[in-house]
């Protein structure tokens, strides 16, 4: 591999440009360090830039930080770039290889540093794969870009405190959530107990909370989505589940609702 490539040298090379990478890069340019941004897709902002609509604030603020990448000149942007090699050589420096619409280039660094961002857990069930059932962040990101106009019944199920949010979103955005499922119950205290020391996300977990018990959401614990049925009506069974995960399918109840959204976490 490290013959293949003759890489033009810099400082610093960031994969990524979501708000890590940007953040990164403008901390790098107001030391006056050179670096190279890479990025996969064909504009920065990562995450923040994936919903159809943008807010004034994001845009506002990816756009100051790229303001100060670029007041560095030998700090360059590489769009539509993925990194998929990165290997040491001898003198300690770095090869990342790129891959581009044009081939494959290759650049050099001293230093690396890797803010590709995460990606959702998913954990396969009967049905899964129906074109009702996404991804919790998904669901999100389709509702804050007004997709979920049609949807009438959603159910909810997973870990982790999304749930909480996107349902909540669902049910000020007129959409009736039919239940909200944890896995864990332990999972859940935790969650609201590492909350006590951030007091802006303790208020808007709160702010979660309420919008769902208004809305008559049924909340259960210990419950996961076991198996999906979208032959013709979209029919969903929730179903107990022990301390380690393993459902009771024999107590499983049915629901019809419209869109199934599931999330088990980030990696
Ligand atoms: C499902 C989901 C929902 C979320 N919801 C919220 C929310 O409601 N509110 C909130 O504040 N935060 C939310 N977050 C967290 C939010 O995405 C992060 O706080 C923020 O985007 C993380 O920034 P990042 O730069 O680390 O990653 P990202 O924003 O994901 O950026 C990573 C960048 O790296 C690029 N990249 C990846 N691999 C390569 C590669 N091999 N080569 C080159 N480039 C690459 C990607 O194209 C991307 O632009 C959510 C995250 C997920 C996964």
């Amino acid at each position: 591999m490290s013959d293949r490539q003759e890489g033009k040298k810099y400082e610093v090379v960031i994969i990524g440009a979501g708000p890590a990478g940007l953040a990164a890069a403008a901390t790098a340019a107001r030391y006056g360090v050179p670096v190279c941004l890479v990025e996969s897709s064909h504009q920065v902002g990562g995450r923040y830039f994936k919903y159809a609509k943008r807010t004034f604030r994001s845009e506002q603020l990816l756009n100051l930080m790229l303001r100060e990448v670029s007041i560095n000149r030998s700090s360059e942007l590489l769009c539509g770039a993925s990194a998929i090699w990165i290997e040491r050589q001898t003198d300690g420096s770095f090869k990342i290889l790129l891959k581009t619409r044009f081939g494959l280039t290759a650049v050099e660094a001293h230093t690396v540093i890797i803010a590709v961002g995460a990606y959702e857990r998913h954990l396969p069930f009967p049905g899964w794969t129906s074109r009702c059932v996404l991804s919790m962040g998904a669901a999100q990101m389709l509702l804050r870009s007004d997709c979920l106009n049609s949807i009438k019944r959603a159910v909810l199920s997973g870990t982790g405190p999304l749930l909480w949010k996107v349902a909540s979103e669902m049910c000020d955005n007129g959409i009736k959530v039919m239940v909200v499922s944890f896995a864990s119950l332990s999972h859940c205290l935790k969650q609201f107990q590492a909350l006590a020391t951030c007091p802006r996300e303790l208020i808007e977990a709160i702010a979660c909370l309420l919008s769902i018990v208004r809305h008559s959401a049924r909340v259960l614990f210990r419950h996961a989505v076991v198996f999906v049925n979208a032959k013709n009506d979209v029919e969903v069974f929730v179903a107990p589940v022990d301390e380690v995960g393993a459902p009771n399918i024999s107590e499983s109840i049915s629901h019809r609702c419209d869109l199934v959204a599931i999330g088990h976490g980030r990696k």
